[in-house]
């Protein structure tokens, strides 16, 4: 199985690892004919602005909106804001998932944080029992889901970091920075 890690900009080479450890092959995604024969898509974190508009300049948009239509699309954290509907400001979004996101929610850098997370049917996925310590750094949370997508994790405050439309995931935290394998091992069986 082939799955693409949108390579502009971020943490694409961190993915590319987690990828390489769970047996499937990562392709680096730059250009839209880079797109063929994969089964799923990570789009990194990093930074959704930077992302939004290299995306743009290399002619990325529609590709990738048609792409996340029959395929499987996973943005972590600037990738989860990428996806989304709504941010409240101007910047390029694919705008191909339900959810509306506020960037850098937490605060700033300094302001980053880990938490553990009980994350339901990626514990069922992956048949484990363990929560899920999750990484934010100058993270986004979810802001609302609306349509067909669904919350798949809150904090215990019941802010929104990770929801699901069909195919597509969206986390504000960073599985690629742990050494936990389980989120891809998630990802990978919706791509399957
Ligand atoms: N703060 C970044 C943004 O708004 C996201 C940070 C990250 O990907 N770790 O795009």
């Amino acid at each position: 199985m082939k799955i693409g890690v949108l390579a502009l900009q971020g943490d694409f080479a961190e993915h590319i690892t987690m990828l390489k450890c769970l047996n499937v092959t990562p392709v680096e995604v730059r250009l839209a004919k880079q797109l063929e024969g994969l089964s799923g898509l990570i789009i990194p974190g990093g930074e959704s602005t930077t992302i939004g508009k290299l995306a743009v300049d290399f002619g990325l948009m529609e590709p990738l909106r048609t792409f996340g239509k029959s395929q499987a699309i996973w943005g972590t954290c600037a990738g989860a804001i990428f996806l989304s509907r709504d941010v409240r400001r101007h910047q390029p979004l694919l705008s191909i998932m339900d959810i509306t996101v506020e960037r850098n929610a937490f605060g700033r850098q300094v302001d980053s944080f880990e938490a553990d997370l009980d994350i339901e049917p990626l514990k069922k996925a992956t048949h484990t029992s363990t929560p899920y310590h999750a990484v934010f750094i100058r993270a986004p949370f979810i802001q609302s889901v609306s349509g067909k997508a669904k919350i798949l994790s809150a904090l215990p405050d019941g802010r929104i970091v990770a929801a699901q439309e069909g195919k597509l995931l969206a986390t504000s935290f960073h599985p690629e920075l742990t050494d936990d394998l389980r989120f891809h091992e998630y990802f990978i069986s919706l791509a399957k």
